[in-house]
């Protein structure tokens, strides 16, 4: 049988971000009730996979065996070609614990500089997953392709949002209107590919 998720479904969002479940909300159209692992008191499981994909499996997996509900869980990040894909998975984690990303952007830059690098093309990934409590699993990526831009700019988004020119565009996205930057992103990809799969 195919898997499908019927409307007023009830998921888990695996995440302990009130924010990240309101916002995953609104890109699903309110079709689900969504409850977040944080408020489930469910255990954060280790990322230990290598891959957005897998990473994103992995929390789906976990909240779904945890709660007995249907679990939704994402994974994104920047990878830049001259650093071999870094930061990648690690995307966060370059922030640090206080989640400084104006730090993280500085790494990026400064590693670059010590490869030399000619080649600025990076990308965002955005990894989701859905995961049955009884075992079956789903998942899609979505890939948007650009270059990063030094010195930083802009003040909207998120993240390594103001280094990064998506292909064909003059803005970073730190600069871009949040409805543009959501009408092109890897995580709006990721959702049309998510809901073409299961709706
Ligand atoms: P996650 O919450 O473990 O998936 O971490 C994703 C990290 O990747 C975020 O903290 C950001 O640093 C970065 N990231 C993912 N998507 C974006 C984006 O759209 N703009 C900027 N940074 C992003």
């Amino acid at each position: 049988m195919a898997l499908k998720l019927e409307p007023g479904a009830r998921l888990v969002v695996a995440t302990h971000n009130p924010g990240k479940a309101v916002e995953l909300a609104q890109v699903l159209d309110n079709r689900f009730v969504l409850v977040t692992a944080g408020e489930l008191g469910l255990a954060e499981p280790d990322e230990t996979e290598t891959t957005f994909t897998g990473n994103a499996l992995l929390k789906a997996r976990a909240a779904a065996q945890a709660s007995g509900l249907i679990a939704l869980a994402d994974d994104s990040g920047l990878s830049v070609s001259a650093l071999d894909g870094a930061p990648g998975i690690y995307s966060a984690r370059w922030a640090g614990p206080d989640r400084d990303f104006s730090e993280a952007m500085r790494k990026v830059e400064s590693r670059l500089e010590e490869v030399g690098a000619e080649d600025f093309s990076a990308w965002f990934t955005c990894a989701l997953a859905v995961a049955w409590p009884d075992g079956p699993m789903v998942a899609v990526e979505g890939r948007i392709d650009g270059t990063l831009t030094f010195p930083a700019r802009g003040t909207r988004g998120f993240g390594y949002d103001p280094i990064f020119t998506p292909t064909g565009g003059e803005l970073t996205f730190g600069e871009m209107e949040p409805a543009a930057k959501d009408a092109i992103s890897h995580r709006a990809l990721a959702f049309a590919k998510l809901k073409a799969a299961l709706l």
